[in-house]
């Protein structure tokens, strides 16, 4: 069996700023002695709601393995109506959800279960669109997926991403699951500062992401309650107020749990946990 951590041709690794991905990427380094090829680019896309600690890690792998990593965020249409991006680095990424809320304006709705527009406008096609502008036409793309996510893995194999790109999940095909990505990280002179909870990263990626479980969002603001006022915010709908014909009201992230602001008068009051568990868990962000 080829090695699946060798590229053959235009790569990508996507790099999420969790552990995993952050152990594909050393997996990956090592299997191209330590180099990666000129033809594969890691890139990590910035949100603007990323955890301080996420943005502090993905510089510290760069940094530690001496690999370059390109920051990207996602910008609203240009004067020719073009999608468009920027090229960000550590010290110049956004830390207050600007490219995340500038989506939210320019679509006039609010990302949901149902249209999951966040991950795909605010991480894939930038990514997508870097990689274009810097002349790649196909490439395949490596994501942080382990053996332990059979049904992510699935849907990735499953999913026709066009002729232009071919997604692959190396660390699943070699068996690797979250336990050996904890032993790994536990070795190493740095990691993410996060708790690592049987595997999973409570606070990985947007800090109150809609995804995430209702007793899982009590907790984050209990624990830090500002982390709250831009999800409130926006379901205010405080993204729609520099429009000159205001659309009204923003909707809520989740029709099915209460609003932010709710969460956030609970988790103060420190008022009951939610009845049932209700984190959608194959969101296509994590690690
Ligand atoms: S982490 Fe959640 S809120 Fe953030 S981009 Fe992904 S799905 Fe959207």
């Amino acid at each position: 069996m080829n090695n699946p951590f060798l590229f053959d041709g235009p790569g990508v690794i996507s790099f999420s700023g969790g552990r995993t991905s952050g152990y594909m990427l050393w997996r990956t380094l090592q299997a191209h002695g330590g180099t990666l090829p000129d033809d594969v680019t890691v890139l990590f896309a910035n949100t603007g709601k990323e955890m301080p600690e996420t943005l502090d890690f993905v510089e510290a792998c760069s940094v530690n393995w001496d690999v370059p990593i390109v920051w990207i965020e996602n910008r609203p249409r240009d004067a020719e109506r073009k999608k468009s991006h920027a090229v960000v680095t550590h010290a110049t990424a956004s830390r207050n959800g600007e490219p995340f809320a500038a989506l939210i304006a320019e679509k006039s709705y609010l990302p949901n279960p149902v249209a999951r527009i966040c991950t795909a406008e605010l991480k894939v096609r930038p990514m997508q669109r870097y990689l274009k502008s810097i002349g790649y036409t196909e490439w395949t793309t490596f994501i942080g997926m382990r053996a332990d996510e059979p049904r992510r893995v699935a849907r990735l194999s499953n999913q026709d991403y066009g002729s232009h790109e071919t997604k692959e999940a190396p660390l699943a095909m070699v068996g690797v699951d979250k336990g050996a990505v904890g032993r790994f990280w536990k070795e190493q002179s740095f990691d993410l500062a996060l708790p690592n909870m049987d595997g999973v990263t409570m606070h990985g990626n947007c800090d109150l992401c809609f995804l995430k479980g209702g007793n899982q969002k009590l907790a984050l603001i209990r624990e830090k309650p500002e982390r709250a006022l831009w999800w409130i915010e926006q379901e205010k709908g405080k993204h729609m107020e520099h429009r000159e014909q205001p659309i009204g009201g923003g909707g809520w992230f989740r029709k099915d749990a209460p609003s932010y602001q709710a969460m956030y008068d609970m988790a103060m009051g420190h008022g009951e946990l939610f009845p049932f568990e209700d984190t959608l868990n194959d969101c296509g962000c994590t690690d």
